[in-house]
Parts: C-alpha cells; structure tokens; sequence
C-alpha cells in the first residue's frame, strides 16, 4: 500500500523532502493545518529556521496536534531545524523560542554552525539494528547535539560531534540527506511506518 507521508510545510527546505519522498513512491501531503496531521503513515520535520518554525506552528493551532500525533508513536524525521524542533532542550534559543520536547537531547543551534558553515561529506551510520551503513550528509548551519538521554541512541558524528540520533519512533539528524542522491535515511523512516 501506498504510505502517506506529511511534511511539515511552514518554511524552510519543505521541496527537496517532498521530491525525495515522492520518488520513493509516497504519497506526500504538505502539512499546514492540525487536520491534515490524521491519516499519515510518517511525517519529516525540514530544516530551515527552527524559531520561525516553531512561532508558526504556534500561530497556526499546530503545535499541540504535533505534539499528540508524534507522542502516539507516528514515526518522524526531523533534519537540522526539524531535529531542533523535535528535542526536549535547546541550549541557545531565539528569544521565546519553544521546542516541542519529544526527543531526549540538548542541541545547540549554532554552535557547531559557527564551526562548519557548510559542508557536503559520508558519516559512518549505525542505528543500532545490527546494519551499519555510510550515508551523505550535506551541513548547513547545522545544530549539534550536545547530550542525549538513556533511551537515545548515537547514530552518526562529525568531527566527534553528534549528528544523528534515533529514540523509539524518532530520527534526528543535524544535516539535510534530501539535498543528497542518497535516501537511505528517508528509507529507514519509511521502514518504521
Ligand atoms: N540553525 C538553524 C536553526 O536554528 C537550522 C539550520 C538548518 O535547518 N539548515 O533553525
């Protein structure tokens, strides 16, 4: 059957995950109102900026109705700003910026931007499922992740930071796979739909 899948589709990086997700066969639905979070199969978070992101969601009622669909085990992506969306803590928020604190880990937003302003490179990935595999990865101001939590496992670093995460349902990665040829990551969502 046909999986469909919602990308958030407030601002930022919301076409290259839709072409990517469509070429995967998918169904692909742009989410901008709560309704349209019923019925998807997996949902991915883009980057983009993450304190517009979040004002948005508040604005548009979207917020909470996030909160509930993932908390109920949809099985979500969240890259660069979508991973800093998705996580319990940001270390250096925008002024009022929230998170919707569903992934247990710290980042820090520009930190690790500051240091590798953009950069295309492989990342040895292992999510602990017993298949190690190297992805592409391209950073662009991207976050780190500065701690995890217990039920959070360590899939990628870059330059010994941490930039890829997976806790039950959850992906979190600091760097944009959609602006590479290689899914492999939208894969794996698409395995836990
Ligand atoms: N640092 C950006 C933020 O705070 C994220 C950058 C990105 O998504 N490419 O949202």
């Amino acid at each position: 059957m046909v999986k469909n899948v919602g990308v958030l589709a407030l601002q930022g990086g919301v076409a290259e995950h839709v072409a990517m997700l469509e070429s995967l066969g998918t169904h692909v639905v742009g989410v901008r109102k709560p309704e349209q979070l019923t019925g998807l199969d997996a949902l991915v978070l883009p980057g983009g900026e993450s304190s517009t992101i979040d004002r948005l969601t508040r604005v548009l009622g979207l917020r909470e109705p996030l909160i509930e669909a993932i908390s109920a085990g949809l099985p979500t992506l969240g890259t660069c700003a979508g991973l800093i969306m998705l996580s319990r803590e940001i270390t250096d928020p925008a002024p009022g910026q929230q998170s919707l604190g569903l992934l247990d880990v710290a980042v820090d937003r520009n930190a690790f931007g500051s240091q590798v302003a953009s950069a295309e490179t492989v990342l040895d990935w292992d999510d602990g499922t017993g298949h190690p595999r190297q992805v592409k990865a391209a950073f662009i101001r991207a976050p780190r992740v500065a701690s995890v939590g217990e039920g959070v496992t360590v899939c990628a670093r870059y330059r010994g930071e941490i930039v890829g995460v997976r806790q039950g349902n959850l992906l979190g990665i600091s760097f944009h796979p959609e602006l590479t040829d290689d899914t492999s990551i939208h894969k794996e969502l698409l395995a836990l739909a």
